[in-house]
């Protein structure tokens, strides 16, 4: 099995339900769910005029290969009520591979690392928790050191756990 972190987030409805329910569902896709890290409300970024996002990462296993994973994920954001609109714009559900082992993929359906994983605070923070030694396998970057060094200064705030 082949070790994987994913970014969940959501900026519709009840945003942590979604997640929960996206963590639920990971299995029925061939991914096993090891960790999760604290779910953190977080300023959008990319579209700024819309609702917070709720955003948390996932350490994971799976046997799929990197396109499957990405058909499999793309397939549980549907389930979830996920539908083509405005890219960046307001999601029930998104799920992000952010790394895949240390395997490096670049087409155009996708890119492992994540393209913006390095600019992206309501990533890192949560990644942190649960792999700050971990490197990126391109710049050779620990998730601690691009969380000090990333010019983002959007806010990602921890929620209390219940
Ligand atoms: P975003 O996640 O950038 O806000 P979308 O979820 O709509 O926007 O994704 C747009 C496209 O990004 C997807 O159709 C997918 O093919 C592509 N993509 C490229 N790399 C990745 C990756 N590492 N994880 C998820 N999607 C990716
Ligand atoms: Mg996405």
């Amino acid at each position: 099995m082949k070790r994987i972190y994913l970014s969940l987030g959501s900026n519709v409805g009840d945003r942590v339900s979604h997640i929960r329910k996206a963590c639920e569902l990971l299995p029925t896709a061939g991914i096993v769910v090891r960790r999760v890290s604290s779910c953190y409300k977080t300023e959008p970024v990319d579209f700024a005029p819309q609702r917070w996002f709720v955003n948390c990462v996932i350490e994971a296993e799976t046997d799929l290969m990197p396109l499957q994973l990405l058909k499999a994920l793309q397939s549980l954001e549907r389930r979830l009520g996920r539908r083509p609109g405005i890219s960046k714009g307001p999601r029930p559900i998104d799920i992000d591979i952010l790394l895949y082992e240390n395997v490096v993929v670049r087409s155009s359906a996708l890119t492992i690392p994540h393209e913006r994983l390095a600019e992206r605070r309501f990533v890192l923070v949560p990644l942190g928790e649960l792999a700050s030694h971990v490197r990126h396998p391109v710049t050779q970057r620990t998730v601690l050191e691009m969380l000090h060094e990333t010019t983002d200064m959007s806010q990602v705030i921890r929620l209390k756990s219940e």
